[in-house]
């Protein structure tokens, strides 16, 4: 994971951690925002895509790379692949937001839609990798990409070694999957929390199961976490089950309650997916040891949403 640091600091941004004073002042300890809004493709989904290409062979570089994606890492690997001069197809659905699709499109990436739900665009990216011979960049379920998202740990560290707890947005969970494995590996006591979308959370109730289950994909203010775990995986659901001590849902009220509050109380764009701990904790759905922190993912949302949702306009929204 210190490699991947070195590896990833020409690309993705090493992000500021700041304390809430209104968060802080809600749990009666310090809480402090992890702000992956920063990265300069808006997600913290470009450490991930960084180390992966770049740990990559000349040849399979020059081959090209395929990924499926909900918006943001499709995004990231289309910018790490322009750096790189690596030609990169972006497997979609038809749920995701014109702001990342456009995003995809404008870094010269080739973006295609498999279908109806992102399980068509896994299929049509796998297709794509048999036939070509090209390079799949999974989305969470690599160690490359586990550990480019595990840098947010050690920046975590660096700057709060005393972090209790650390809430981080769940979907697939390369994301907290890194993030838990380097914290604790420096600091055992913190305690992890998971916070996913009560609509379709695949991790969730794949771990109670025992097994993947299989998610009915539903329209979620956070697009960011949806879709399933695919069909086999080899690592995240392992990791999640070993190093994550829990895992709380929120509600479409509830994200949209919080993009609402971060807008006006922390000046802060941030989509439904990025936004979720910060939902937990303003819903009471979990009372962190403190100093806290909580992974802000992702600020990619439609203008027109968050316009909506700010002016209590969406339909998902408490006063609409
Ligand atoms: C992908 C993503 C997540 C979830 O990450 P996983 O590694 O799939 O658990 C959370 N927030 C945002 C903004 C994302 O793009």
């Amino acid at each position: 994971m210190l490699a991947a640091r070195d590896r990833i600091a020409g690309i993705a941004a090493r992000t500021p951690l700041r304390r809430s004073a209104a968060l802080s002042a809600v749990t009666g300890g310090d809480v402090h925002l992890k702000l992956e809004t920063c990265q300069p493709t808006g997600s913290f989904k470009l450490r991930g895509a960084a180390n992966k290409l770049l740990t990559l062979g000349p040849q399979q570089r020059a081959r090209g790379v395929v990924a499926m994606s909900s918006g943001n890492h499709g995004r990231a690997v289309a910018h790490v692949g322009r750096e790189l001069g690596t030609a990169v197809t972006i497997c979609i659905s038809d749920r995701v937001p014109g702001v990342k699709r456009r995003a995809m499109a404008d870094l010269g990436a080739d973006v295609v839609v498999g279908g109806p739900d992102l399980d068509d665009a896994d299929a049509l990216a796998r297709r794509m990798v048999a036939e070509q011979g090209r390079t799949w960049v999974s989305p969470f379920d690599d160690p490359a990409v586990i550990a480019g998202q595990g840098t947010i740990g050690l920046e975590i560290l660096d700057d709060l070694p005393d972090a209790a707890e650390v809430l981080v947005p769940l979907s697939g969970g390369g994301l907290i999957s890194g993030v838990a494995l380097a914290l604790k590996a420096r600091s055992p006591a913190v305690r992890v929390v998971g916070v996913s979308q009560d609509r379709g959370p695949a991790m969730y109730e794949s771990l109670r199961a025992g097994r993947i289950v299989p998610v009915d994909e539903e329209d979620t203010l956070a697009d960011a976490l949806a879709g399933g775990l695919g069909e086999e995986n080899s690592h995240t659901m392992a990791m999640v089950a070993e190093l994550v001590d829990d895992i709380v849902l929120v509600s479409e009220a509830e994200i949209a309650a919080a993009m609402a509050w971060a807008h006006s109380t922390e000046d802060l764009v941030v989509e439904g997916g990025g936004v979720v701990g910060i939902a937990a904790l303003l819903a009471g759905r979990v009372r962190p040891a403190t100093p806290a922190v909580i992974v802000v993912s992702g600020r990619n949302v439609d203008p027109a949403t968050l316009a909506a949702i700010v002016a209590g306009r969406h339909p998902a929204g408490p006063s609409a």
